[in-house]
């Protein structure tokens, strides 16, 4: 506002409100069914250069529900930083500044989800730390859980899907640690798990827990919980791979390197039988991790049938894609095409077409 404006803001200084108003206009300016908001700043300033914005940011409620969730905020202050387009993560939970990507403005969900992910930190993660990476999903696990249940009630139901904000290397602290809690809730029911993360971080704030801490409070707090959720089962290590279902098996495909040497991709499938999982989503995640990396022969016949049993947009798209693209790839460029001849009338036209448009680009 120039100061040539300021007159139009009541009040000013040295005058009184009322008399400025055109008439017929009630001023609700500090009426009593208003909310007052009190604001004091320790320099004296000209009244033009004061300001204030209201509209639907969202955040006081997230922190609203975050505190229902959680108890108090505990850090006084909560301001987002937007930092330029290089920043690397979609936000960081810095104590009281939270920095978030430019990218998260876009007025939909994922933004929200964003903030909410990095405002949870402030009690899971920031007030009660994990002692060390190992126990990692002790920080991301709680903050995934607690983004989702502060989404959800701030947006309602059908918004709280997508992304995990400052995952770096793996999601699967994210989302196990999240299916863990989400576990234990529908064990106790809702009510009782929600008393349960108060005491929790009633208990531990101010300090770095591991997750053999976490559990013993768990036990403590809901006894016999071990004879109801193979607690240990839930939190080591990598020892129950053999019982992962489709979508951890998805996430870990997700997370390899595009490309790896032959024999790990096929030292996997003669262990786990990856390639012949009922669950396309695993089978074709590591049917083109496999050609990808080059593979070959040990694996066309598990490709070939594959492309001729399916033909859904999201499993061709991705194999037909991963046998035409990059050099020296003409033996598999050759297999897409015989397979496609011979599949080609199973498959709807507008399949044909994608598959088509794809052989034609190599
Ligand atoms: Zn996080």
């Amino acid at each position: 506002m120039s100061a040539s404006h300021v007159e139009r803001r009541p009040p000013v200084a040295d005058e009184g409100y009322s008399h400025i108003l055109p008439q017929g206009f009630n001023s609700l300016w500090s009426s009593e069914t208003r909310v007052v908001e009190q604001f004091h700043m320790n320099q004296p300033i000209p009244p033009y250069l004061f300001a204030f914005a209201v509209g639907e940011l969202g955040t006081e409620e997230m922190i609203m529900q975050g505190e229902k969730l959680f108890g108090n905020y505990p850090w006084e202050r909560f301001d987002l930083l937007v930092l330029p387009p290089s920043f690397p993560y979609g936000g960081m939970e810095n104590l009281r500044m939270v920095f978030l990507t430019p990218t998260v403005i876009k007025g939909d969900a994922t933004g929200a989800q964003v903030v909410a992910h990095e405002l949870a930190h402030s009690w899971t993660g920031n007030l009660i730390t994990n002692r060390n990476n190992e126990h990692f999903w002790l920080n991301e696990g709680f903050t995934t859980y607690a983004e989702r249940r502060i989404v959800k009630a701030v947006l309602g139901e059908d918004k709280a899907e997508g992304v995990d904000p400052d995952a770096i290397y793996s999601e699967i602290p994210y989302e196990k640690g999240f299916q863990f809690l989400w576990r234990i809730e529908r064990q106790i029911g809702r009510p009782t798990f929600d008393a349960f993360i108060l005491d929790y971080i009633d208990e531990f704030k101010f300090q770095s827990i591991d997750t053999k801490t976490f559990l013993d409070f768990l036990k403590f707090k809901v006894p016999g919980i071990e004879e109801d959720i193979d607690l240990v089962l839930w939190t080591e290590g990598t020892d129950e791979v053999a019982d992962w279902k489709g979508q951890e098996w998805e996430l870990y495909l997700e997370n390899l390197p595009r490309v790896l040497e032959p024999s790990l991709v096929l030292a996997l499938d003669e262990r786990y039988r990856l390639a012949d999982s009922k669950d396309y989503e695993v089978k074709v995640a590591f049917l083109q991790l496999a050609i990808l990396s080059k593979c070959k022969k040990k694996i066309y016949g598990e490709v070939d049938k594959t492309l001729k049993e399916v033909g859904r947009m999201k499993y061709l798209r991705p194999l037909y894609t991963a046998l035409v693209q990059g050099d020296g790839k003409e033996e598999e460029r050759s297999l897409a095409k015989r397979v496609f001849s011979e599949a080609r009338e199973c498959y709807h036209p507008i399949a044909r077409g994608v598959v088509e448009s794809i052989l034609a680009k190599q």
